[in-house]
């Protein structure tokens, strides 16, 4: 049996979920309903006004009850939340409720502005070509276009792996014709002493990239998506973090040589 959730949580809802897709509630759990419907949770979020995370909560009038079906059948109904730092920032929700099944039908700002911040720090070691497919990807998937986003998210991962073994290729005892006939999880292992360990030991999530294009299918995109850009993610923490410490080592060298300079 899966143990994956059968419905979006209500922070999924509000933050992930694509509009316009529809969510069906069976009658034993239209509970998980009137939590999105009655939301009086916290929520950490990005802030585009602060421009950094905060954490938002509901503001406006809102039905607080037991009563498990009250949202069914409601029509429109809109949750607005206001950020802790300044009451005025403001994140509006707009949904519809047909019978059982709940759709978002708008938002304001909309998902790509709410996810891409968290992507931003990656522009200083990603080539802007990528960097720009990034953000194109992310936010194609936020309108829920499966296929288009996970094209341009393959072709960043491709980018980086090929970066991993343009450093290898010129090393004693490299098989080249070996690594070009290998699978994309063979490969990842290939270049193991040039990649994160995180995604050598998980290399099997990515054999979906050995897959071409004709045989990939929207709703397997979309599920592959976030392991992918987890990936990519990954890799370029790691790039960050190795710019970081030489940056550091850099001004720790300069620091001493000031210092040797005036003793
Ligand atoms: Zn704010």
């Amino acid at each position: 049996m899966s143990t994956v959730p059968k419905y979006p949580t209500p922070k999924e809802f509000l933050i992930d979920l694509p509009l316009y897709e529809k969510v069906t509630f069976q009658n034993e759990d239209l509970k998980e309903g009137r939590e999105l419907f009655c939301f009086n949770e916290t929520l950490d979020t990005y802030c585009p006004e602060c421009n950094q995370h905060s954490i938002f909560s509901r503001i406006g009038n809102h039905v607080t009850t037991t009563d498990a079906s009250i949202w069914v059948d409601r029509g429109r109904f809109s949750i607005s939340l206001g950020c802790s730092r300044n009451r005025k920032h403001t994140l509006f929700f707009l949904f519809h409720a047909d019978g059982q099944t709940i759709q978002k039908i708008g938002q304001l700002p909309s998902i790509a502005s709410l996810n891409l911040f968290d992507v931003k720090k990656y522009s200083k070691v990603l080539e802007k070509r990528y960097f720009q497919e990034l953000t194109k990807s992310i936010g194609l998937a936020s309108h829920g276009v499966g296929v288009g986003s996970f094209v341009y998210l393959r072709r960043i991962f491709e980018f980086l792996i090929e970066e991993a073994h343009r450093n290898l290729i010129n090393d004693e005892g490299w098989d080249e014709s070996n690594y070009q006939t290998a699978r994309m999880a063979e490969k990842i292992e290939l270049l193991k002493a040039q990649l994160p360990d995180f995604l050598v030991e998980n290399k099997s999530m990515y054999s979906i990239l050995s897959k071409g294009i004709h045989e990939l299918n929207e709703n397997e995109c979309l599920a592959a998506f976030p392991v992918v850009k987890l990936g990519i993610e990954i890799i370029l923490d790691d790039k960050l973090e190795k710019m970081r410490r030489e940056q550091k080592l850099a001004e720790a060298k300069k620091a001493i040589a000031s210092l040797a300079s005036r003793i």
